[in-house]
C-alpha cells in the first residue's frame, strides 16, 4: 500500500443557497444570513452527535469538489490583493491546492432527523450547494481562538458595499422571500461583499449571481451596487 495516498469517505453533503462559486462568500462569518445544512450519511446515528450540543461552534473539513480536475499552482493571486500580487499557495486559502481540502468554522443551530438521516443546522458559510465534507470537529475556544495571532495581508476584515434594490427588484425579492424568508438580508450581504474579481470593479456591465435557483441581477452605482432584477432560473 501506498503510505502517501488516503481514501476518504465523504461523511455528508452540503445543502446551500450558492449553486455556483460566483457570490459565495470568501471565509465563513462575512455572510450570516447564508444559512446551510449538512445532511450526515445515513450510516450515522444521534450518537455520533452527542456531546456536540454544549459547543456553539463546528471546524467543518471539506473537498473543493467543484473544478477537481483544475491543476494548481505553487503560486496563486489572493482576491484580498486585488488579484495582481502572487503569495505562495500555502500562504492563502485558495481552492485550488495539492490536496483540495477546505476548513470552515460555523456556527451551528441545532440537529433534526429526516429521511433517515441527521440534518444538522448551520450558519454563515462560504460552501457550494454538494460540497462533501469530511469531518466535524468542535470549536475549543480556549485552544482555537488566539488574539495575539497575526493576519498577514488579511489583517482586516474585506471593506462592505451599500447595496440598494430598484423598486421592482425589491418587490420580486419581496414576492421570493416567502419561500426563503432570509433572502433579502442573504442578497443584501452578498453583495455587500462584493463578488466581483478587483480588476472588474469599475466596470459598469450588469452581473448575475445565483441564489438558490433566483439569478440575481446587479451592477455598480458610483460605489454601491444596486440589484436590477430577479429571474428565476427554468427548473
Ligand atoms: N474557509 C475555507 C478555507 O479557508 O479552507 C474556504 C475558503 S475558499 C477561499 C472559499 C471559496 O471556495 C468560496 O468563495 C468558493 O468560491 C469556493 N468554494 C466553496 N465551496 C466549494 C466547492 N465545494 N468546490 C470548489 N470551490 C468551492
Amino acid at each position: 500500500m501506498d503510505k502517501n495516498s488516503f481514501a476518504f469517505q465523504a461523511i455528508g453533503h452540503i445543502r446551500s443557497p450558492f449553486r455556483e462559486k460566483f457570490g459565495i462568500p470568501r471565509q465563513p462569518g462575512l455572510v450570516t444570513a447564508a444559512q446551510v445544512e449538512l445532511w450526515l450519511s445515513p450510516q450515522f446515528s444521534p450518537a455520533a452527535l452527542s456531546g456536540l450540543e454544549g459547543f456553539s461552534h463546528l471546524w467543518l473539513s471539506f473537498v473543493f469538489h467543484q473544478h477537481l480536475q483544475r491543476p494548481w499552482h505553487e503560486r496563486v493571486r489572493p482576491p484580498r490583493l486585488g488579484g495582481n500580487e502572487k503569495v505562495g499557495v500555502f500562504a492563502s486559502r485558495s481552492p485550488f491546492r495539492p490536496n483540495p481540502i477546505g476548513l470552515s468554522v460555523v456556527p451551528w443551530h441545532g440537529w433534526r432527523q429526516e429521511q433517515g438521516q441527521l440534518v444538522l443546522s448551520l450558519g454563515g458559510a462560504d460552501l457550494l450547494d454538494g460540497t462533501p465534507v469530511l469531518d466535524i470537529k468542535p470549536y475549543i475556544p480556549f485552544v482555537d481562538s488566539l488574539p495575539e495571532a497575526k493576519g498577514g495581508f488579511a489583517e482586516q476584515p474585506p471593506p462592505l458595499r451599500e447595496v440598494r434594490f430598484c423598486p421592482e427588484a425589491l418587490q420580486q425579492l419581496q414576492h421570493w422571500q416567502q419561500q426563503y424568508p432570509q433572502l433579502l438580508e442573504l442578497v443584501r450581504q452578498i453583495l455587500a461583499q462584493d463578488p466581483r474579481p478587483a480588476y472588474q470593479q469599475q466596470d459598469e456591465r450588469e452581473y448575475g449571481v445565483l441564489v438558490y435557483q433566483l439569478n440575481v441581477r446587479f451592477r455598480s452605482q458610483g460605489q454601491a451596487l444596486e440589484v436590477t432584477g430577479v429571474q428565476p432560473l427554468a427548473e
